[in-house]
Parts: C-alpha cells; sequence; structure tokens
C-alpha cells in the first residue's frame, strides 16, 4: 500500500469560538489550507463540534480531509482535543458536553459572539450559551467517554502555563490512554522533553492552535494510508510504516 505525506492542523479554532477571529469561516479557512500545503484538518472549537459539518463539507469540496473535534475544559482547567471520524459521534460527545456545561448565557460584550456557518462561511444563528468555560467532567472522565465513543484524547498546548495537563496537574496521569501530546510552536519536541521529563514516551505534535487564519502552520507532517482517526492512531504509535514528524 503506498502511503500519503500529509501536512497537518489538528487544533484550529472556527467563529464559534468566542475567541476566534470573524474570519475563520469554512472557505476561508479552506483556501488558506490550501495556499499552505495542508491538506488534513481537525476543527476543535471549545466544548462544541457546532461548526464541523460545515468545515468538513468546505473540505470535501476542496479534497481536504477534515475530523470533527472539540477541545474541551475538564473541570481541573486542562484544554483536551476530542477528535472522531465521524460527525455523529462527534455530535454525540457534544450533547454530552453540553449537559455538563454550566447553564449560563454566553457575555457577547465580554467574550466575543458565537457564530453556528454553513460550508459558505453564511451566518446560520449564535449560539447563545456559554460555551468558553470548565465542564464538570474530570480529565479521566472526558478520556473514558471520548474512548466509549470511537474519539482519540490529546492533551492541548501541554507546555503553557495555563489549561494544560502539565500546568494544571503537574503529571501525565497514569492509567489513561495517552498516546500524544500537543506542544505550542514556541518551542521543538526535544526542547519540549527537556523542559517536560514527563512527555518522554509520547509522540509529540504542534499545531497552531489557529484563532486567525495566520496561525495556521501545518508543522504535523502525517505518513498515513488515508486520512482517518485509526490511520492517525497507527501513526501517533509508529505503527505499520505509520509515522508523524513536527517539521
Ligand atoms: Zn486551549
Ligand atoms: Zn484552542
Amino acid at each position: 500500500m503506498s502511503l500519503l505525506y500529509l501536512p497537518a492542523e489538528f487544533h484550529l479554532h472556527t467563529v464559534l469560538s468566542a475567541c476566534a477571529e470573524i474570519e475563520m469561516l469554512p472557505p476561508l479557512i479552506i483556501r488558506q489550507a490550501q495556499k499552505l500545503g495542508i491538506q488534513w484538518l481537525a476543527v476543535t472549537d471549545h466544548n462544541s463540534a457546532e461548526n464541523a459539518g460545515a468545515l468538513i463539507e468546505a473540505g470535501k469540496r476542496a479534497g481536504i480531509a477534515v475530523l470533527p473535534g472539540m477541545e474541551v475544559q475538564t473541570r481541573e482547567e486542562v484544554h483536551l482535543l476530542c477528535l472522531f471520524d465521524e460527525l455523529e459521534p462527534a455530535l454525540a460527545w457534544q450533547e454530552q458536553v453540553y449537559q455538563h456545561l454550566p447553564d449560563l448565557p454566553n457575555r457577547e460584550e465580554t467574550f466575543g459572539s458565537q457564530l453556528v456557518v454553513d460550508a459558505e462561511g453564511e451566518f446560520l444563528r449564535f449560539q447563545e450559551r456559554l460555551l468558553q468555560t470548565s465542564t464538570s467532567l474530570s480529565v479521566e472522565q472526558v478520556f473514558t467517554m471520548v474512548e466509549a465513543l470511537g474519539g482519540l484524547v490529546i492533551p492541548a498546548h501541554v507546555d503553557r502555563p495555563a489549561f494544560s495537563l502539565l500546568a494544571n496537574l503537574g503529571i501525565i496521569p497514569p492509567g489513561l490512554h495517552i498516546t500524544a501530546a500537543e506542544i505550542t510552536p514556541r518551542l521543538t519536541p526535544a526542547q519540549a522533553l527537556e523542559r517536560f521529563p514527563q512527555l518522554a514516551g509520547l509522540t509529540l505534535i504542534t499545531n497552531g492552535d489557529a484563532h486567525r487564519l495566520s496561525e495556521m502552520a501545518g508543522r504535523t507532517l502525517v505518513r498515513v494510508a488515508e486520512p482517518t482517526l485509526a490511520e492517525l492512531r497507527l501513526a501517533l504509535a509508529g505503527a505499520d510504516g505509520r509515522k508523524v514528524w513536527v517539521t
């Protein structure tokens, strides 16, 4: 089987994230990906997957694979990327997350607006509830629940001094199925390992955590047979000739 080398970006916010710029619309994200040669995306808005379908559709038209996902915030204020193969389990996960979010309205003037859009980037509705806050789910619960839905959890920006597994918990909790961790573009995998020896044995990936188009980077290169979650798991494990590099 011939393997593909796909520049990827697995941590990306759309206009559904209050902190994202208004330019983070499906057609513009896909155009930026094309410009940069990024061939595989995951959409990971804060505590919601409501724009995932739109980005998948926009990607399909351009031949760019998009995994539906979410950046969930646990009760320990840890950010975890949750990736799925299909929209259905991603939306099932979203329902569970919504049940564990405080039922509060978004304060647009303070946080920014949360827009649900279609594949063309046309406005559909506001998401009125507050998304950008902690759920009542623990790190352990997120791993268990996402895995039960067939999803993959990757701790986000572990080198950041806040909202990260290492900053908030101090350790990689034993007993979790952690195979990979995301580091920011601010440091290389070698520098990350030097600063955080706890990361030894994990596959490190880098994403732009893009809240604006210019933050998309495509610095993670993945060698897989096809852009599916099963193949990504193999690549993160370095199995069957699949592999991940930070470029
Ligand atoms: Zn984050
Ligand atoms: Zn993020």
